[in-house]
């Protein structure tokens, strides 16, 4: 799947810290076969992709949408469609799917949102192939 995750209060918190387990999460979806994105309404974010040396496992950054989500990704440059989206607001998870993350937890540490995302792409997963079996 092409996996996107939204940046602020989704990877990391208001004061620029990366959510625990990030980057294993990112390298286990990464070598079961997904694709890994950032998107962001504020724009591509590379300077987080730097800063938290995430270049081996993200594989593109993009604008995000924040309204006609669908209808606006051309013109966003979006050239990849987001099978599964993370995002600590509503609307993007209703449009494509995915995981709705709660913001960061306090202390940061006892965090375990990125260990949930995993466990619901797997469910996920496990409920489309199901569905495939059951149609075909
Ligand atoms: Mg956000």
């Amino acid at each position: 799947m092409n996996i996107f995750f939204d940046v602020d209060y989704t990877l990391i918190t208001w004061d620029y810290r990366l959510r625990p387990h990030t980057h294993d999460v990112l390298r286990r979806l990464q070598s079961e076969g997904h694709t890994v994105y950032l998107w962001s309404g504020m724009g591509k974010r590379w300077e987080v992709v730097e800063r938290f040396a995430l270049h081996d496992v993200i594989a593109g950054c993009f604008d995000k949408p924040l309204y006609n989500h669908v209808a606006r990704l051309p013109e966003l440059g979006v050239s990849v469609w987001p099978d599964y989206v993370i995002d600590d607001h509503a609307e993007p998870v209703e449009v494509f799917g995915g995981y709705h993350i709660p913001s960061p937890r306090t202390p940061l540490h006892e965090d375990d949102e990125m260990l949930r995302v995993y466990d619901h792409i797997q469910s996920h997963l496990a409920r489309r192939t199901g569905e495939q079996e059951a149609a075909g």
